[in-house]
């Protein structure tokens, strides 16, 4: 193996034992969490390298980085995840490769995708990313939906030619009352899933959970955890 493969091997082998320690803790079968790798500013060599070493699930947040990335990896068996903030002027080029956008927050974004989703004769699976720093119509910090606006996008998505609901989205939030709360802000999101699925019982993904929180979330019930660093890396920069 060349050292970068060794690398990821041993980072991979130890967040696999972080997740299935979290799901034996919490009395959870090991296969009910999916492992997502974020390659977001590592190049497709790293996301080929995932690929020969098992990882089924890459995200990327920035669609300049990840168009190409995407195209350079084509021939392999991955479901690309779109997690970052999304421009609706971007919606094309990544309905071109998403398989599942995670950060689906605002219905401008919900018919821009089911637009060119129809165009492209593709199915999108879409996550709703809940901001739990929002007020309680209002946006976070790093875009999302407030609580109370989960309902009415879920139907408008659940409506549109193109677009599967899968469920729900949440990245730990740095203020307000869950900040320095991952486990409290992981379970808050289950208690909005739960609520989600009486409408929509097929929405049942839950994504929650990154490298330094990762078992809080599996002890909330995500369903996804999304791990970059502890996977590749520190990041040369933020991203
Ligand atoms: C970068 C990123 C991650 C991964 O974060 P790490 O701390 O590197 O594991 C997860 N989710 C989103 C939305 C991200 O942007």
């Amino acid at each position: 193996m060349t050292d970068r493969k060794d690398e990821l091997a041993g980072n991979l082998a130890k967040v696999e034992q972080r997740i299935a320690d979290a799901c034996a803790a919490a009395g959870r079968a090991r296969d009910e969490v999916t492992l997502i790798v974020v390659t977001k500013t590592y190049p497709a060599s790293d996301v080929r390298i995932l690929s020969e070493l098992g990882v089924r699930h890459v995200a990327e947040n920035r669609d300049q980085d990840a168009a190409p990335k995407a195209a350079a990896c084509a021939d392999l068996p991955l479901a690309w995840h779109f997690v970052g903030q999304l421009q609706t002027n971007k919606v094309r080029s990544v309905v071109g490769y998403a398989d599942v956008v995670q950060s689906v927050d605002r219905s401008r974004l919900v018919t821009a995708l089911s637009k060119e989703a129809v165009k492209a004769g593709r199915e999108i699976g879409c996550l709703l990313q809940v901001a739990l720093d929002a007020g309680v119509s209002g946006r976070g910090e790093r875009g999302g939906v407030a609580p109370g606006g989960i309902e009415e996008l879920a139907d408008l998505v659940a409506g549109s030619p193109g677009l599967r609901l899968d469920g729900l989205m949440t990245v730990a939030p740095l203020t307000g009352e869950y900040a320095g709360r991952q486990r409290a802000a992981f379970e808050r999101l289950m208690d909005l899933s739960t609520d989600l699925r009486r409408a929509h019982p097929a929405a049942n993904m839950v994504s929650a959970g990154m490298s330094a929180d990762l078992e809080d979330a599996v002890a909330a019930g995500a369903t996804h955890v999304r791990v970059g660093t502890a996977v590749l890396g520190v990041r040369p920069r933020l991203g």
